[in-house]
């Protein structure tokens, strides 16, 4: 039998992101000795982004669908974890630069898997942000908890009822998957788990305004399916305004052009953005040095084989890649993951490369409220109680650990059966903490180095150095 050199010397394989990608990738390496794996992401937890807005709508803890991405890898000894930023990749020296609090690394790889993700986009109207947070991240779901939350809170001392209207006023925008679930999770959260807890105000009396600049709802889903949606919101009081686009955001309102042009403007404190996506910036940095081009989402359109045109070492995959027109979905990046382990150990035994990637669609589904949502599985589609249970039996299934399974399966019986909700802290941390860093941003490279305190001035100037390889597998 032949002996491949590799075998002996260990194949360095860095994977950018411990999402969905990233993470899927990392465990389909785990019985390979012959590769050393390095997991790199600008976070320190492996995020379950469908249940993003039960954490922003206080059902869950963030704990819950964050498990530490170290934890989740600790016996995986070929692999390790490492938090940074990564900055920039050069793929022809074949490194990665991350860095996290001023300390710049550099980590060399044989085979890179860019699984870095999308952010949310503003269609060029990043401003919109300051008033309208999107839901990404964790920090993104407690800053819209403190904001859903704290809009009860000062309407019940709001001193005029223009104010308390507008504070009880909730508009979300993007009527896809996440959009429904939020609004009809704030629905339910005025009219059931808040009922009893106000003397002036009646949380009963919060309006929720659902947005969408096309003219359906939950379009990925078909025809039948939106409009058994849109009849379901609205069923549940929620005002749904399709054709409708949003011109301009402030912190009072928004102002929106309806399917007639006409524009007018919807007075409220708290509104939520949960429409369209665009690529990880490293998208611009992977083009710039290959044949690959960017989509219209800056998404980086990749060969068969999910690598970069050219560049047949990077694999690009999941939310930050484009091929045949795949959706940013889970499954998108989960096989995509699995897929790029296929051809990267294919490589290292030296069998033939596996055909081109072809995805499988399981279906989607999402939640309209408790006990409703709505599944589509190609032909099969349905809606309803059944959809919701189906909904449940998946998410959980899915969710890393078995820790968080119970707690989750535990939380949802108090919400869904029961009215309350575990997770009502809000803190003003959670609410200012974003927009206070960026002006500390600003701030700190305004000054001079000087003016730095002591620890951080050597943490900035702590020269790049080469990330040691991890310690051998004892194994
Ligand atoms: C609110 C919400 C609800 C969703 N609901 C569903 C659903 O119900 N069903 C479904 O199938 N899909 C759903 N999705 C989509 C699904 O979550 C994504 O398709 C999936 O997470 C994509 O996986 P990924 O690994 O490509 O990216 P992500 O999971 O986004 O992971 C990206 C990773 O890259 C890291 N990263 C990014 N930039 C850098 C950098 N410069 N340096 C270092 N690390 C970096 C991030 O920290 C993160 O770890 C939802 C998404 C959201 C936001």
């Amino acid at each position: 039998m032949p002996v491949d050199a590799r075998v002996s010397t260990p194949h360095r394989i860095v994977i950018i992101g411990s999402g969905f990608g990233g993470l899927f990738a990392a465990r389909a390496l785990k019985r390979r000795k012959d590769v050393e794996v390095t997991v790199i992401a600008k976070t320190t937890h492996h995020l379950f982004q469908p249940l993003l807005y039960q954490v922003a709508t206080g059902i869950l803890s963030e704990g819950e669908i964050a498990p530490a991405t170290r934890e989740v890898l600790s016996h995986q000894k070929n692999a390790r974890v490492l938090l940074g930023e990564v900055t920039d990749i050069q793929v022809g020296d074949k490194t990665v630069t991350h860095e996290v609090m001023g300390r710049r690394t550099v980590t060399p790889f044989d085979t890179l898997i860019v699984a870095a993700g999308a952010g949310q986009s503003y269609f060029g109207n990043d401003q919109f942000a300051d008033h309208a947070p999107g839901m990404k991240t964790i920090d993104d779901a407690l800053e819209l908890r403190g904001r859903i939350f704290g809009a009860f809170e000062l309407a019940e001392l709001a001193p005029s009822q223009a104010e308390r209207e507008r504070l009880l006023t909730f508009v979300v925008v993007g009527a896809g998957p996440t959009g429904v679930e939020m609004a009809g999770q704030i629905k339910e959260l005025a009219q059931r788990t808040l009922k009893n807890d106000f003397r002036v105000i009646n949380p009963r009396d919060a309006k929720v305004i659902l947005i969408d600049a096309g003219p359906t709802v939950l379009p990925s889903f078909g025809e039948k399916l939106g409009d058994l949606t849109r009849e379901k919101l609205e069923a549940m009081g929620i005002e749904v305004r399709t054709s409708t686009k949003v011109v301009d955001v402030d912190a009072t309102g928004l102002e929106v052009e309806g399917p007639d042009g006409t524009r007018s403007r919807i007075e409220s404190k708290a509104k939520v953005w949960a429409a369209g996506v665009s690529g990880s910036p490293l998208g611009r940095i992977l083009t710039a040095q290959s044949d690959s081009g960017l989509d219209r989402a800056g998404r980086v359109e990749v060969a068969p084989d999910l690598t970069l045109k050219g560049r047949p070492d990077v694999f690009v995959i999941g939310d930050l890649m484009a091929l045949n027109g795949l959706p940013g979905v889970a499954q998108v990046a989960i096989q995509g993951a699995r897929y790029a382990v296929k051809v990267i150990t294919a490589r290292l035994d030296g069998r033939p490369a596996p055909a081109p990637f072809e995805y499988f669609d399981k279906g989607s589904m999402a939640t309209i409220s408790r006990f409703s949502a709505v599944v589509s599985m190609g032909r099969i589609q349905f809606g309803g109680f059944v959809a919701w249970l189906a909904w449940l039996g998946l998410h959980l299934v899915y969710i890393t650990g078995f820790k968080s399974r119970v707690t989750t399966l535990l939380h949802w019986f108090v919400t869904f059966i029961g009215r309350g909700r575990a997770q009502r802290v809000t803190t003003a941390q959670q609410v200012l903490g974003r927009r206070a860093l960026q002006r500390l941003d600003q701030a700190d490279t305004a000054l001079p180095p000087a003016a730095r305190d002591e620890d951080e001035r050597d943490m900035l100037a702590a020269p790049a150095s080469v990330a040691p390889a991890p310690s051998p597998d004892p194994a």
